[in-house]
């Protein structure tokens, strides 16, 4: 192993993770597929579970203590958030399930009311389904016009020709910070001033961007981001919705119940200020807790140095890969994120996945729902490894071990 080239020992977070001492089909686990989901460390499910035993309540409408403790958890969590997204009032933040959730929101609370037929929204090839079927849904509902930022062949965004995408018609920019699949950074900075001079508003989908590096949503000024607790090691099923206030308040809400309103008469009922308008019924109070932890987990390590860390690992592993005879790396382009997607000629990557599988390797195989993005490639799918706080260069070894017998048997 060559630590030596690590900036620091990284090794003290691997051992939070007691799944990383499990077997997978007998082997040892090697988890190279925090793209898809991160595991969890001891702090975050702990945190869940002091809050379940010791603070728990039901918030916002107690008139106990036990209640007023949950709700101030609650609460300074979204302070926590803002504070990590650095964005400029702890309203902006709005909790939902996760980035597919806070989509969608914006797509029928901001879009629907708002745009008629023949309005335009720019996506981008590269986009995750989660950011192309909640407007396709939309062209669906109102007849608006998907517009699409077409990825050169080393998976970059075409800049100049997203710039000829604008139009009078142009109403809404979302797009990926990150690619799930080719690791690809995006100009998501610049591709905000070029939509505002256009007076377009911008969402960012930052699901792979937010566990890789620093976020702040005031220096993109972008005027929406998403984000997932589950790949930021903190639990499933809460994640971020980030919105300008004055946007968020000119928006109805998303979904009517309790939790929401001012006052409800079967004549009228008046909604809660933002963002309470926007996290109707009891809302996932110990998912909340579990991603401050997190939060709390990722920041002691430092977002920057979690980016150099995985910048480290792709150093080590891309040379490596591209000497395996036949292997295309798809997605070249940097910078990028700890996400490698690869093809190997003549062996399909499930049957790669297979192969990894019997070593106790998890990677993911399949169009990671980006099927647009499979098409503009000509591939049906890719092997996908992606790094996280825990993984170091053994991880990358046992991943070029096993690749070298699937060549092997397959090739
Ligand atoms: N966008 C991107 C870029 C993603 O990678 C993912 C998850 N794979 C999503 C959106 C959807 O996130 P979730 O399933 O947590 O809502």
């Amino acid at each position: 192993m060559n630590m030596k080239t690590l900036t620091t020992d990284f090794t003290v977070f691997r051992r939070d993770f007691p799944v990383l001492q499990e077997t997978n089909r007998g082997r040892p686990v090697i988890y190279l597929d925090s793209a898809a989901s991160a595991q969890k460390p001891r702090q975050v499910v702990d945190a869940v579970s002091n809050f379940y035993f010791h603070d728990y309540a039901n918030i916002h409408r107690g008139i106990y203590e036990l209640s007023e403790r949950a709700t101030r958890l609650y609460e300074q969590a979204r302070d926590r958030v803002k504070n990590f997204i650095h964005a400029a009032h702890a309203e902006e933040i709005v909790f939902v399930r996760g980035t597919t959730e806070g989509i969608n929101l914006v797509a029928q609370s901001f879009g629907r009311p708002r745009w008629q037929a023949g309005d335009e929204v720019i996506l981008s090839t590269m986009e995750h389904h989660s950011n192309i079927v909640p407007w396709y849904l939309l062209k669906e509902q109102l007849g608006i016009v998907l517009k699409v930022i077409p990825v050169t062949d080393e998976g970059a965004m075409d800049i100049e020709a997203y710039e000829k995408l604008f139009s009078p018609r142009t109403r809404m920019v979302a797009v990926t910070h990150a690619s799930n699949v080719l690791g690809t950074v995006n100009p998501v900075k610049e591709m905000a001033s070029i939509a505002h001079a256009h007076q377009v508003p911008v969402l960012i989908d930052g699901a792979q961007a937010v566990p890789h590096m620093p976020v702040d949503v005031q220096d993109i000024d972008c005027d929406f981001y998403v984000f997932s607790g589950h790949k930021l090691y903190g639990p499933t099923g809460i994640g971020i919705l980030y919105g300008k206030k004055a946007l968020l308040d000119a928006m109805p809400p998303y979904q009517g119940g309790g939790d929401m309103i001012e006052t409800v008469a079967f004549s009228k009922v008046t909604f809660a200020k933002t963002p309470q308008k926007f996290e109707a019924g009891t809302p996932d109070i110990a998912g909340v807790i579990g991603l401050a932890a997190a939060i709390d987990y990722v920041q002691s390590a430092g977002m920057q140095q979690i980016y150099s860390h995985e910048q480290i690992l792709l150093q080590y592993a891309e040379p490596r890969l591209l000497a395996v005879p036949g292997l295309r790396i798809i997605g070249t382009t940097k910078p990028k994120v700890g996400v490698i997607s690869f093809v190997m000629q003549d062996i399909h990557p499930h049957d790669i996945g297979t192969v990894l599988d019997h070593e106790g390797i998890a990677v993911r195989a399949g169009h990671h729902c980006a099927m647009p993005l499979m098409e503009r490639f000509r591939i049906p799918a890719t092997v996908r490894a992606s790094f996280g706080i825990y993984n170091d260069e053994n991880d990358v070894d046992a991943l070029m071990a096993a690749l070298h017998l699937a060549k092997r048997l397959f090739g």
